[in-house]
Order: structure tokens, then sequence, then C-alpha cells
């Protein structure tokens, strides 16, 4: 994988771009999908953004995204378009299976794959030119620096100011995180000067959902969460009838694992979802815990340290039973709480 400055050189010329993800996209892989494209088409180049799979309904107000193709729904079409691209940014994923069912057409296309992603452990191999960096805060934060150093800096427009921010807001839990450093501080400072209106950022992807999530988390919270103060942990399991009841959407789920970090000493949250096909589990923790090596070694998955997914086939009932072993596994860990 060469350097992704060297690409710079060739930025002016144009080109068939197909920018993607990684599957149900959360803010910051749409946020920088999107920064990126509104950078790129500045050049005159061709660019489609592809996400693997449909979206939070949450996404949709940010600009650009009414053109984002939904490869499950557009597989020919879509196919065609990654087939003629010269280049393929692939962001803020690290391996290709994270696409899903677009994993082949990205394997065998004939275009240039490109990297640039914040994950522990890219698959280096199958990429032409990228950057990975797990210090950064977000994939749309390297975006920006992507820009801000290929000497287009006044490209930063404010469609691209907004889906940055979107990215960089979403991954740092509203610039909460350990990994909002001085840089992340100093990205929103310029893009303020670049006229962002940060407060409507924040309302469309805070303050737009239905009635039914709200009632959807009150019976999750009431029902559905369970407190392991012995171990500093909590989980909460949520069984496929509560998703119909609530006509749960993509998305609706999303930063529901963070509540029972609020609880005094938790350490650990895990929220393990019954989606139908697979059991989709979503795990946060605070301090030297470490989720990634946790969702690698028990549920087929990965991320950060501090924020990591994994899904299984098995019934809800005994990937609960799976997760509560290796709690106990991870006892001597959880049990001393240290940042
Ligand atoms: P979330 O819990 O919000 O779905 O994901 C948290 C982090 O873990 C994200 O950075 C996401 O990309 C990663 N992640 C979530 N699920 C999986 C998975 O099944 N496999 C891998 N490798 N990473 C995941
Ligand atoms: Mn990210």
């Amino acid at each position: 994988m060469e350097p992704l400055r060297n690409i710079y050189p060739l930025l002016t010329a144009e080109k068939n771009i197909v920018i993607t993800m990684h599957q149900k996209p959360d803010g910051d892989a749409m946020g920088s999908t999107l920064g990126l494209y509104h950078f790129l088409i500045q050049f005159g180049h061709k660019v489609t953004v592809i996400s693997p799979t449909n979206w939070a309904s949450f996404l949709s107000w940010m600009p650009g995204c009414n053109k984002v193709m939904d490869y499950e729904r557009t597989i020919e079409k879509s196919n065609e378009i990654i087939q003629n691209a010269d280049w393929i940014f692939c962001l803020d994923f690290n391996t290709l299976s994270r696409t899903k069912r677009m994993e082949e057409v990205l394997t065998t296309a004939k275009g240039k794959r490109i990297l640039i992603d914040h994950h522990q452990q890219p698959q280096v191999e199958v990429f032409a030119y990228g950057e990975s960096n797990v210090d950064k805060s977000s994939t749309a934060e390297m975006v920006y620096d992507f820009i801000a150093a290929s000497g287009y800096h006044d490209k930063i427009n404010t469609d691209v100011a907004e889906c940055i921010y979107t990215g960089v807001m979403t991954d740092t839990g509203s610039f909460r995180f350990p990994s909002t450093t001085a840089a992340v501080h100093n990205l929103v400072a310029d893009l303020k000067e670049r006229r962002l209106n940060h407060s409507k950022v924040h309302e469309a992807i805070y303050d737009n959902f239905s009635e039914n999530r709200l009632r959807f988390i009150g019976n999750v919270l009431l029902n559905r969460l369970e407190v392991f103060y012995e171990n500093n942990t909590a989980l909460i399991a949520v069984p496929q009838a509560d998703l119909i009841k609530y006509d749960i959407k993509t998305g609706d789920t999303e930063g529901l694992v963070n509540y029972p970090l609020g609880i005094e000493g938790m350490k650990l949250a895990a929220i393990i979802i019954d989606r139908g096909e697979e059991r989709k589990c979503s795990f946060r923790s605070k301090g030297e815990f470490d989720v990634n090596t946790f969702a690698r070694k028990y549920f087929n998955g990965g991320g950060h340290v501090n924020a990591a997914g994994g899904q299984s086939k098995e019934p809800l009932e005994t990937v609960v039973e799976e997760f509560k072993k290796a709690m106990k596994e991870n006892r001597d860990q959880l049990s001393t709480y240290k940042f």
C-alpha cells in the first residue's frame, strides 16, 4: 500500500471514481464518504457513492445523500459502475468483508483500491494506496487531513464541512471521547471559519427521531437491561419481537449501548440485538478494557479499543450465555476499574 499522498499529483486528471464504506453506514461512514465526494466532484471527476446496504434515515438530510446508491437495491447497475471505476475509495472499514455482498465485486474490480480508515488490523495487501491510523478520531478527520494536505484546502466548501463535521461529531460522541485531540478542535475551528452551521448538524442528527424510538428505548432500559456490578458490566438483550412491536428501523438502535455506561463504575457495556437473520452485538468500554480484542475473540467481530461489534448466528439466549461466560473469563480485568 503506497502512501495516500502519492495520489495528489493524479488528482486533476478526470476519472471515474467510486467511494464506498462499511455496511449499515453510521455518521462517520456517511460523513467521510460524502465529504470526499463533495471535494472530488470539484475536479470534474465522475464520482458515485455506493453504500453496501441501506442506512438510518437520520443521515438522509446530508448534502448528496439523495444520490448515494444502495448496493442491495441496485446490484447490476452498481456492479457496472464499480467495474468501470479507475479509483475505488474504501472509507471507514478495514477489510473488504465489511461490505457484505459487495465484497466480491470489490475484490475483482480492476480499478485501484484506496483505503482511508481508522480501524485496527487493515487488510493492507488489497489496497494500492491508503492510510490507516487508529489514533484518528474518525475517518472524517482523515478525509479532512487528506484535503488539507493536498494543496486544495480552499475546496472545503460548506457541503464538505457539514459532512466532515457529522463524521467527527458522531465518532467522538460529540467531542467527549479520548480520541478528541487538539487537532480535532482545530479542525472544527477551521470548519467554523468556512461558515459551518454546527447547530444545524447536531439538530439534524440528534433531534430527528420518531416517538416509537423513544418508547422503544424506555422499554429496553426498563425490561431488557441486566447489570453485573461484580464485573462492572451491563448487558442489554433485545428480542426481535421488540423491534417489530415498536417498528424499529435501521439506525434506531444506534447509541443505545452507551446508556448503561452512564451507571457509576461501569467499565463494559454490551447490547445484543436479535435481527432475525443474525444476532448483532455492540460493545463499549471505558479505560483500558479492550473491546476490539474481546469482539474478535468471542463474537467474530472487531472495531476499536473502546467501541467494537460482532455477530453470531446462534439464538439470542445462547449469545447471552456466551457473553456472560466471556465476561466471567475477563473478570480479573473488569473488576479492577482503572483509567
Ligand atoms: P457499532 O457497535 O456502532 O456497530 O460499531 C462499533 C465499531 O465496531 C465500529 O467502528 C464498527 O465499524 C466496528 N464493528 C461493528 N461491528 C463489527 C463487526 O461485525 N466486525 C468488525 N470487524 N467490526 C465491527
Ligand atoms: Mn469511523
